[in-house]
């Protein structure tokens, strides 16, 4: 399987609602489940992301 189709795959999972996408800067995306309302935190320099439990 090729990377092309694993973005397609992953598109018709944003397109029905299971995952969200989340765009950086750097052209880096981000994939996760839509499990229940997640909340992130990324360091504009370094890129390290790390999960919340709430919103800040
Ligand atoms: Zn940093």
């Amino acid at each position: 399987m090729g990377l092309a189709t694993v973005y397609r795959g992953l598109q018709v999972l944003i397109k029905k609602g299971l995952i969200h996408s989340r765009g950086h800067q750097t052209g880096e995306v981000l994939y996760n489940l839509v499990e229940r309302d997640t909340y992130y935190l990324t360091c504009v320099y370094c890129v390290v992301t790390i999960r919340l439990n709430s919103c800040p």
